[in-house]
């Protein structure tokens, strides 16, 4: 079986690779059973070194691995950078969290207790196409820290640079078997790491629905899971706001990477005094977003990532569009950014539309956008706008939401947690947070009394 690597802007094969099976996989996991006892032996001092000079490694090759990453993907070169940029920062940051990731002392009766972060052994770990590197770091960082070793297991459609990671890490010094990615399909490779009793735990980014299924999987063998799964996250914007710039900003929350994005805000809740006025500053400064080429340093948005994704896209669309923007013809999977006036009832605010689609919401008062906001099975991610700021941390508390921004909507940044609630999933990753995710606690008691 072999795996056909696509640009989702040209169409065209950028390569051909050989699809791993259950054999290859057990074989990765039993080189990741070897290699834990002397990784996990490796001095916080030591292993921290090797992390920064992998970080190194990612800023050395930077422009290299964010073209791949681009190409591989359809996404903007220049959002590739910064992705790229973040990689190599998650890895610095977990070099430094090593010696700072601390047990407690507890007072008892009788003696002294105290508590290790003991590491799991071998993680297996299973990433999306939307964020390839990015992703993956965000649970490879944590995961060697903390002294694990890995199993990694990229999207079909977007494995190369976690190839490149592996060698880098060879490059960087990190010994043999500690960081293996196999590339093949979810439902082989991926459904073998969730069944193999010498994984401990499964680091997972994707749909909810298969997310879903790991967890079940997961049950057998009681393996720790971490979940980060779909969002249909709300833009709030209150009439107050400063709505040129609330305005200005939204298009990038929901059609930054062509959509193809868990925290996308793409149900836009509007204030009904601010409707009218905002739904035109949005469609202007949609307009102005630059579909195009990748590679081109200027491009905003490019394809989606493939005819069958661009297909479930347009299934979306339903309704005459608010407005619809264009986007090239001919090879690839482009979709034009697209602006739908809905209710919160319709399927484009429901479901993960995964592409460049917003939903237009308009709500009442303070007690009703609280009210939309929540009325959803995910909870990842959203913004609140608005000059009140009593207001906005009333509705902050009040979202059902994980990862929240307030006349922002930026919410992943490298120190901070980031997870859902509901079902986006459980487990928080980034921050010194992740370090429990990959850590169980051991709790030791020395009597003293002689
Ligand atoms: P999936 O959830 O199918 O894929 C995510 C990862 O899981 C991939 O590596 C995939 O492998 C793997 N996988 C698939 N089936 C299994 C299985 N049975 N056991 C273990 N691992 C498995 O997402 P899709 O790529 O199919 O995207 C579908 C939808 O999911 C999107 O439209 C979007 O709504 C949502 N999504 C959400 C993401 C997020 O960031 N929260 C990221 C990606 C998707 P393989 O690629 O080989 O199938």
């Amino acid at each position: 079986m072999t795996i056909t690597v696509v640009n989702p802007a040209t169409e065209e094969t950028i390569a051909t690779l050989e699809s791993a099976g259950v054999e290859e996989t057990d074989a990765a996991v039993r080189r990741a059973k070897e290699a834990f006892p002397s990784w996990r032996a490796v001095s916080p001092r030591d292993r921290a070194s090797l992390l920064r000079r992998l970080a190194s490694l990612i800023e050395e090759h930077g422009e290299e691995l964010a073209r791949l990453e681009s190409q591989n993907v359809g996404k903007p070169i220049s959002g590739a950078r910064g992705e790229i940029g973040m990689v190599a920062d998650v890895f610095h940051f977990y070099a430094g969290a090593i010696d700072k990731h601390y047990g407690d002392t507890i007072p008892v009766a009788g003696g002294v207790d105290m508590t290790f972060r003991e590491p799991l052994g071998v993680v297996g770990l299973i990433v999306p196409w939307n964020f390839p590197l990015n992703i993956a770091s965000w649970k490879v960082g944590p995961a060697l820290a903390a002294g694990n070793t890995i199993v990694l297991k990229p999207a079909e459609l977007t494995p190369l640079t976690a190839m490149r990671l592996e060698d880098l890490a060879k490059d960087a010094g990190i010994p043999e078997g500690v960081l293996n990615v196999v590339v093949g399909k979810g439902s082989v490779v991926g459904a073998r790491l969730v069944a193999h009793p010498d994984v401990a735990k499964i680091g997972f980014t994707g749909s909810t629905e298969v997310g879903r299924g790991i967890m079940e999987g997961a049950a057998a063998t009681i393996k720790r899971v971490t979940l980060e799964l779909g969002g249909k996250s709300a833009n709030v914007v209150y009439a107050d706001a400063d709505l040129e710039k609330a305005a200005a900003a939204a298009p990038y929350s929901v059609f930054d990477n062509a959509g193809q994005d868990c925290c996308a805000r793409s149900r836009i809740l509007v204030e009904r005094s601010a409707y009218d006025r905002f739904a035109e500053l949005l469609i202007e400064a949609t307009r102005n977003l630059k579909v195009g080429d990748p590679a081109d340093d200027a491009t905003e948005m490019g394809p989606l990532v493939s005819a069958q994704h661009r297909q479930t896209v347009a299934s979306f669309v339903e309704t005459t569009p608010l407005f619809q923007g264009d986007a090239p013809d001919g090879k690839g999977y482009w979709f034009p950014a697209t602006l739908i006036e809905a209710t919160n009832d319709d399927r484009v605010a429901r479901e993960e539309v995964f592409g460049p689609v917003a939903a237009l919401i308009p709500f009442t008062d303070e007690a009703d956008a609280i009210r939309i906001a929540n009325d959803t099975p995910y909870g990842l991610s959203g913004s609140i706008w608005t000059r009140d700021g009593a207001k906005a941390l009333r509705t902050a508390r009040a979202l059902d939401t994980g990862v929240l921004s307030i006349n922002s909507n930026s919410s992943v940044r490298v120190s901070t947690p980031f997870g859902g609630f509901k079902q986006s999933g459980f487990g928080r990753e980034l921050g010194m947070q992740a370090l429990a995710g990959y850590t169980e606690v051991k709790n030791v008691f020395i009597n003293t009394e002689g």
